[in-house]
């Protein structure tokens, strides 16, 4: 029997313990993973008409995760249905595949729109997002509402804004590359479904993941760059500016570097924007 049968083979039966165990199927990488600890009553439950009402969804019709809302609409029936947001956002919830599970208080899969103009990469949860489980609520994240207003981007309107990791590490280290590993199918997820023009990447941790490549953000920002075809714009951490603020000048620079690229890909953004370019010499 040829290798890749067997891989078939072994796939197959994966799938079927899940299913026949009341488990949960969670597709990383290209392969299916049995997640034992995640519990039936959380596996998503989200219909098939608003499973495709998802993927043509407006801009406007922002992306929550409120999980009590996706709780209540669990089926374990459903769980091979397409995937969606709500989807990975409950899995989020319920995962248990790193330690960083250990201590949140809130695990914080993302939010923003679908079908974002700008997909904003951050690193992991702080004290802040921990308490939430909203991403970038922190003064690191006022200031990067800030820096996407400036050039006529937000959360409510047309971004989406997510982390590599979404839990988070302890005392605000930096996630071990076992955790990022561990995590990496939720953003890999994410940003398939959300198809973003353009992904921005703050800071080392996020441009090092989505790169695979151990990179220095000194040496990269700026520099576009490509994740499974999206332009990647790899940029300072909001955190980073807060405590060196000589940094704001370059992270100008990037951000019209952005808004420039985004007026090139999307003619209503062009137009939008037109004025608020021309006051600000974009
Ligand atoms: S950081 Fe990611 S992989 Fe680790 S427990 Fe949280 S959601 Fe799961």
């Amino acid at each position: 029997m040829m290798n890749d049968q067997k891989e078939q083979i072994r796939d197959f039966l994966d799938m079927a313990a899940a299913y026949l165990s009341g488990g949960y199927l969670m597709e990383k990488t290209d392969r299916y993973v049995y997640n034992r600890n995640i519990q039936p009553s959380f596996i998503a439950g989200i219909s098939a008409e608003k499973s495709a009402g998802s993927e043509s969804a407006p801009q406007s019709d922002k992306f929550t995760h409120d999980v009590e809302t996706l709780k209540s609409q669990s089926d374990i029936h459903q769980q091979n249905l397409p995937d969606t947001l709500e989807k990975i956002a409950l899995e989020v919830h319920s995962c248990h595949a790193c330690r960083l599970c250990e201590e949140r208080k809130n695990a914080v899969p993302g939010e923003g729109v679908p079908r974002p103009l700008v997909l904003v990469a951050g690193e992991g949860p702080g004290a802040d997002e921990d308490q939430t489980g909203r991403p970038f609520v922190g003064r690191a994240g006022q200031l990067l509402d800030k820096m996407l207003a400036s050039i006529g981007l937000s959360r409510e309107k047309n971004c989406f804004i997510a982390n590599i990791v979404k839990c988070r590490p302890p005392r605000n280290r930096d996630p071990s590359p076992d955790e990022i590993a561990a995590c990496a199918g939720f953003i890999q997820r994410q940003i398939k479904l959300l198809k973003p023009l353009v992904v921005l990447s703050a800071g080392r941790i996020s441009a090092s993941a989505l790169l695979q490549t151990t990179v220095q953000i000194t040496r990269i920002r700026g520099i576009w760059k490509e994740y499974c075809g999206i332009p990647l714009l790899p940029v300072f951490h909001p955190s980073y500016l807060l405590r060196d603020e000589s940094q704001k000048t370059l992270a100008w620079e990037d951000m019209k570097s952005l808004c420039r690229h985004l007026v090139d890909l999307n003619e209503d953004y062009k137009n939008e924007t037109s004025e608020l370019r021309a006051a600000r010499n974009i």
